[in-house]
């Protein structure tokens, strides 16, 4: 039965189409920007091939300098390509706030240890993401499609028929289990599942262009001017002319026909003299407008990153939700794919996903607003006030957890965020990035997210080893046999293999007083948890989420 079908402009039809033989493919995924080539990367990682096609050739034409959270790196250290990605990129780790007249230090980013391993903003050209993660995928025997696009899809219950082009018009047609539109604002995924956006548009006005200053501020620095009028942040590049001006203004104030000389006054009146902007390249008005789809899946057909959502502001959230979407779809897909999980799991993506997506502008918003307050400056001008500054201003301290370091991101409420009973008192809740901190795996130091870092559910016994004795775990043996489920020991004493928390300020961080246990999803986020050391919720719930695979 057709449930939903396409056809582009211009499309050829069927008939002149090459029919593929064999099997359905698992996975196809339409575009191989950020988010489809962290997906398919993903995918790959949980031992499932997707096919990947991009419209373009290879060679990137695009200059982007991307800005990436640090849950960003987290997420990508998952797969190992956070090193590479650290040898080519500069780390910012300081955002320089300036108003009336005086200059703040912050560490918006995070400090280390205990928080991240990542407690910078890595910026680094497209072109660099883009290579390491497709050299990642190449060694693994995927190659990305060039000069291929979708230009059709029809879905029925069993699969999606794609219609694929090369360059010289010839067609082909390939079944596919599921569809993953990861082509940015092409849509053609969208238009197949017939999903439709909402827009919101803010009350800012935005003037950006890529410039070079005199006596340029430090380059390890994002810099903020904040005064009444509106807002400036000073950015460097990964590229020639070296920084990235941006003016955010309110709403109604006057825009001038010429875009590079409204920046350069811009730059004056806020930069206060600081800013000497010597010449301006690439001048855009971005749109203050926010498109999220009202669905992320239809059936077979799932849209992810700018697909799914556009942040025509502040665009350095872009990326970011993208990998975001991908990390939390890719292993679920698998496991559906691979028949461990159903229809249950695959839902969550969209619950969990959109609100991320819908809570971007709000998020901006109170930033700027916060930004932009007369209070603001004068806090900073009562200079003792000033190094508590960002704690002082909660829509700052939200805004940095949020817009800078991606680590707020939670999933409650979602059918895989569950508190166990009897519940913990503290540490991340079900649904919460959990967190990281040093600990001691056989006398060498391992960071915690690193020892949960491979992409597999990891079920997290805290307490007395003795408490754990292997009856405890025995019924969980198929999950671990089957590869899906790793288990670890925390404690406070040191043994073989167990994570070693000598001084006890991780249980402490988790909440845990005797003994505890958490499931970490394969995307680091807190799935069940729980006070004690029987298992049977956890149990209820592995069943639950992964129905296909038997206890035995
Ligand atoms: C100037 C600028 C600066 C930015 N800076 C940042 C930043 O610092 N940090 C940040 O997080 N974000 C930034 N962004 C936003 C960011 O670039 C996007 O959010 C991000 O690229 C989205 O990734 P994506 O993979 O979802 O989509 P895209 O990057 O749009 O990739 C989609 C891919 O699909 C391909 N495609 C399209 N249609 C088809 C088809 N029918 N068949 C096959 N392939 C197809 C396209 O060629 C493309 O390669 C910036 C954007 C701009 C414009």
């Amino acid at each position: 039965m057709v449930v939903g079908r396409i056809r582009a402009r211009g499309t050829v039809g069927y008939m002149s189409a090459t029919p593929q033989s064999g099997e359905p493919v698992d996975v196809l995924i339409d575009g191989a920007g950020p988010t489809g080539l962290a997906l398919a990367a993903l995918l790959t990682a949980c031992e499932v091939r997707p096919r990947i096609v991009q419209c373009r050739g290879a060679a990137l034409t695009n200059p982007q300098t991307l800005a990436l959270h640090p849950r960003t790196l987290e997420l990508l250290s998952g797969i190992g390509v956070t090193g590479p990605l650290l040898d080519r990129g500069t780390l910012i780790r300081r955002l320089c706030l300036h108003a009336g007249g005086r200059a703040v230090s912050l560490t918006p980013f995070g400090t280390g240890s205990p928080g991240t391993a990542y407690p910078f903003l890595l910026l680094c050209s497209r072109e660099h993401l883009e290579r390491t993660l497709t050299d990642y995928l190449a060694a693994r025997g995927v190659e990305v499609e060039h000069d291929t696009e979708l230009f059709d899809a029809e879905e029925s219950r069993e699969y999606v028929t794609c219609m694929l082009r090369r360059p010289d018009r010839r067609t082909r047609r390939l079944r596919v289990r599921y569809l993953v539109g990861c082509d940015g604002r092409h849509d053609i995924a969208g238009d197949a599942a017939h999903v439709e956006s909402r827009e919101e548009r803010g009350p800012w006005r935005f003037l950006a262009g890529d410039v070079r200053v005199a006596d340029g501020p430090r380059g390890d620095e994002i810099h903020v001017f904040t005064g009444e009028a509106g807002l400036l942040l000073l950015h460097p590049l990964t590229r020639e002319p070296g920084w990235r001006l941006l003016v955010v203004g309110r709403d109604g104030t006057e825009e001038r026909p010429d875009g590079a000389a409204e920046l350069g006054r811009g730059a004056d009146r806020l930069g206060a003299g600081t800013v000497q902007v010597t010449e301006v390249e690439r001048v855009t008005r971005p749109r203050p407008r926010h498109r999220v789809a009202l669905r992320y899946r239809h059936g077979r057909i799932l849209l992810a990153g700018d697909a799914a959502h556009t942040h025509d502001v502040l665009e350095a959230q872009g990326v970011n939700v993208g990998v975001g979407d991908a990390w939390n779809l890719g292993w679920k897909l698998a496991l559906v794919v691979r028949g461990a999980a159903g229809e249950k799991l695959l839902e969550t993506y969209e619950t969990e996903r959109r609100p991320v997506a819908d809570a971007v502008p709000r998020h901006i918003d109170r930033a700027l607003r916060a930004a932009t307050s007369p209070r603001l400056a004068s806090l900073l001008a009562r200079s003792g006030l000033a190094p508590h500054l960002a704690p002082l201003l909660p829509a700052l301290q939200q805004g940095r957890r949020s817009l800078f370091r991606g680590t707020a991101v939670a999933y409650h409420g979602s059918p895989d965020a569950v508190e166990g009973e009897p519940r913990l008192r503290g540490g991340p809740r079900a649904g919460e990035r959990m967190v990281d901190a040093e600990v001691i795996r056989d006398g060498t130091p391992v960071r915690l997210h690193e020892a949960l870092a491979a992409p597999r559910h990891h079920l997290l016994l805290c307490g007395r080893v003795e408490e754990w004795g292997a009856a405890r775990t025995a019924p969980l043996l198929p999950l671990v046999r089957s590869g899906l489920l790793m288990v670890h020991r925390l404690a406070a004493e040191p043994s073989p293999g167990t994570l070693c928390d000598a001084r006890g300020t991780v249980l402490a961080e988790l909440g845990v007083a005797r003994a505890g246990h958490y499931l970490v999803r394969p995307d680091g986020h807190v799935a069940y948890r729980a006070a004690g050391t029987d298992l049977t919720g956890v149990r209820a719930h592995l069943a639950d989420m992964l129905p296909g695979i038997d206890e035995g």
